[in-house]
């Protein structure tokens, strides 16, 4: 009995982690059986990160670890190998490809190790910090691997995922009534883009993945799985499984962080940098809701807010929340016109320009209100595979 953690094997050629995993189980020997399949997401900043930074670990059961091994030595050179040096294809264009450097591991225990997982999910790490095993095969995917492997599962919800026939190419079929069903499951979440009504189920592009579904139980991903799987317009599977995942958990994120804004930039595409009390943070403006909110606070504000930090260190925001809003000075308006009166010089007071009411009253103080009171998230669209939804919080 043991655990195998497996990771970085997309290609080109559609590729995917997952499905390399299916395909191991489905050669195993028939002495073997597996339990409790996991797809566990990774540091999204990671340089040399495939294409959905997702690592896999199975639990496999035998009574003879010397003849898995050698299977899985066999199965290494003759399904893995050949996938190295393949440029995975990517959602995220402006980023430099690196080549797979597919990785194995077998642990003969479950080790749990809380402080590596972390880490994993939160920053880089290199190949030889890696907390030893049993055996393993390969490179950089050795990384993802055994943070699959060791990730303690204290939190999770689940994916079931089920991969076209290996002929199968262009557009994805799924039975559209059946897809209405799995959304509206109460367990299943994310399978709809609210803003743009279409489904989330389906990846795009090149991918042997038909359709993933999330829910917040087990029983919810078999269920929708079915009812999926066996829709009359659904395409044909060549097979599926229901992963334990650490997707909308949060485990990426540490505690948030209170900081007051000292100055702010919005960017040309939206995109705004605070400096602020704790370094600089940015919003890009996918970021929905959270680019809105920076773009309305002012130096003096108080924000809590959270993120991963990049190489650089700036906090990619990722929650966000005005804990304390500073006021705003503006000219008073004209109590007869209710207009914005308007300086006449230094120290000459104000005067109305449409009615020439006089004042000198110089500034009133006007309260700011955020125009969102509570913590903003992106939209599902945008959020990270590790984001916790808000409505779960
Ligand atoms: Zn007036």
């Amino acid at each position: 009995m043991g655990w195998l953690g497996l990771d970085d094997t997309d290609s080109l050629k559609g590729g995917c982690t997952t499905e390399v995993l299916f395909q191991l189980l489905e050669d195993l020997p028939d002495t073997v059986t597996f339990r409790n399949p996991r797809l566990v997401r990774l540091w999204p900043f990671a340089k040399q990160r495939t294409r959905g930074n997702a690592a896999v670990a199975v639990e496999l059961i035998t009574e003879n670890e010397t003849e898995l091994l050698t299977h899985l030595d066999l199965w290494w050179e003759e399904h893995i190998v050949s996938l190295k040096g393949e440029v995975g294809t990517s959602d995220h264009s402006e980023r430099t490809q690196y080549p797979a450097d597919p990785g194995m591991i077998w642990s003969s225990e479950l080790i749990v190790n809380e402080a590596f997982y972390k880490s994993a999910v939160s920053s880089h790490i290199e190949l030889q910090d890696l907390p030893e095993v049993t055996r393993y095969w390969g490179g950089n995917g050795r990384i993802g691997a055994t943070a699959a492997v060791l990730w303690p599962a204290n939190q999770c919800t689940y994916e079931a995922i089920a991969w076209r026939d290996n002929e199968a190419e262009g557009r994805r079929q799924l039975d559209d009534e059946a897809l209405t069903e799995v959304e509206d499951l109460k367990d299943t979440f994310l399978c709809r883009n609210p803003k743009l009504g279409t489904s989330l189920l389906a990846p795009r592009g090149n991918s042997p993945v038909l359709f993933g579904i999330r829910s917040w139980t087990k029983e919810g991903a078999q269920q929708a799985l079915e009812i999926l799987e066996q829709g009359k317009d659904t395409e044909p599977t060549k097979g599926s499984l229901v992963f334990e995942t650490n997707q909308a958990t949060g485990d990426h994120l540490k505690r948030p962080i209170e900081a007051v804004v000292r100055s702010k930039s919005i960017l040309k595409k939206g995109h705004v940098v605070l400096e602020t009390s704790e370094g600089t943070w940015i919003a890009f403006r996918q970021s929905g809701h959270i680019a809105l909110l920076s773009q309305w606070v002012i130096k003096g504000d108080m924000l809590i807010g959270n993120g991963l930090r990049d190489e650089e260190n700036v906090l990619h925001l990722e929650l966000l929340k005005v804990k304390k809003s500073v006021s705003e000075q503006k000219r008073p308006l004209c109590i007869r016109c209710n207009k914005s009166m308007k300086s006449m010089g230094k120290n000459q007071g104000l005067r109305c320009k449409k009615c020439n009411l006089t004042s000198d009253r110089g500034w009133v103080e006007v309260k700011r209100i955020p125009p969102f009171k509570d913590w903003v998230q992106p939209p599902a669209s945008s959020r990270r595979h590790l984001s916790k939804p808000l409505e779960e919080k």
